[in-house]
């Protein structure tokens, strides 16, 4: 493999292309507008430059990456050449099988569709696909360029061969792959869900504020993040549409949203991304301040 295709260039397809670009891999990078993909650019600019500051690449590979790596608004030429496709979108159940019949319709018949979903289910994905023995799920964790793991979902149909071709590729761009089974939120989301929406119930029922449910997880549970940053860190609207998909799949009360989270998300407040979630992020600042609301 090659050339790969990176369908949406947000927080993690930016972060998808940059790594196989660090990789010598083609990248060709799509989105729906040009403005999402001039910030990927910029993004993948300034995190290759961190690296090259850390020591971790060379200012050669930095500008090799950046060489390798185009962008495109055009679906059907931004896959005609892709070996391996790795869907990034918005996490919409619709708009994802959407993507796919298209992708699907442009791409060669060779080709390996993955998706980066973080709990839609890899199987009905791979349903509206002539092939879903090559329908898989990769999973990249967020950043990209720095988390080591990327989760491989096998959906019903996945090959044995299409599967041993992702673990070694996951390897090959330097990270750790774990095989899993496609059940609603895999194994990271499953387990990683339920405490993010623990903790925004804790903080809706007033047990505790935003730093100091954070403060226990960090300094009590040895966590780098608290749940409340992660959750923000995320995107809150991700992690209310991976718990509906929780809420509907298993049928089980338990993983319900708090609506508190159900509010943020419709009021547009869904972390870093908008600039305020459970913290308040402005450009270029780097302290931790939590959202005027929660103080
Ligand atoms: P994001 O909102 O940052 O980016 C999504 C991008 O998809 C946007 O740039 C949007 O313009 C683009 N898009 C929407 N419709 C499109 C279409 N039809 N064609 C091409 N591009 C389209 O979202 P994100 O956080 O990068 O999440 C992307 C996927 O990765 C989701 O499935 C999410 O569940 C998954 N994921 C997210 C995280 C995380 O921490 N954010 C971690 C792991 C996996």
């Amino acid at each position: 493999m090659k050339n790969i295709a990176v369908v949406g260039s947000g927080t993690m397809g930016n972060g998808i292309a940059h790594v196989f670009a660090q990789y010598g891999y083609n990248v060709s990078l799509i989105d729906i507008a040009e403005e999402p993909l001039k910030k990927a650019l910029i993004t993948i600019d300034k995190n290759l430059s961190r690296q090259v500051e850390k020591g971790v690449i060379t200012e050669e590979t930095k500008k090799k990456a950046l060489s390798s790596i185009s962008t495109t608004t055009f679906l059907s030429e931004g896959l005609k050449d892709a070996d391996l496709v790795i869907e990034a979108a918005t996490e919409s159940v619709d708009l994802k099988l959407k993507i796919f019949r298209e992708i699907d319709e442009y791409t060669r018949p060779a080709a390996i569709l993955a998706s980066n979903t973080s709990s839609i289910s890899i199987t009905k994905i791979a349903s509206v696909t002539k092939s879903p023995d090559k329908v898989i799920g990769m999973h990249f964790m967020n950043p990209v360029p720095v988390m080591k793991l990327v989760e491989v979902i096998r959906g019903y149909a996945t090959s044995n061969e299409v599967t041993e071709s992702i673990m070694q590729l996951s390897r090959a761009i330097g990270k750790i792959p774990v095989e899993a089974n496609d059940y609603p939120g895999f194994v990271a989301n499953r387990i990683l869900m339920p405490m993010i929406n623990e903790a925004i119930y804790t903080l809706h029922e007033g047990v505790a504020g935003v730093a100091e449910i954070d403060t226990v997880m960090k300094l009590g549970m040895a966590h780098p993040m608290g749940p409340l940053q992660l959750a923000d860190f995320i995107g809150l609207d991700t992690c209310l549409s991976i718990l509906n998909v929780l809420f509907h799949g298993f049928g089980n009360p338990k993983y319900a949203p708090c609506p508190l989270l159900v509010n943020m998300v419709q009021a547009g407040h869904t972390g870093v991304k908008s600039g305020s979630g459970f913290y308040k992020y402005t450009p270029g600042s780097k302290d931790l301040v939590v959202a005027e609301r929660f103080r």
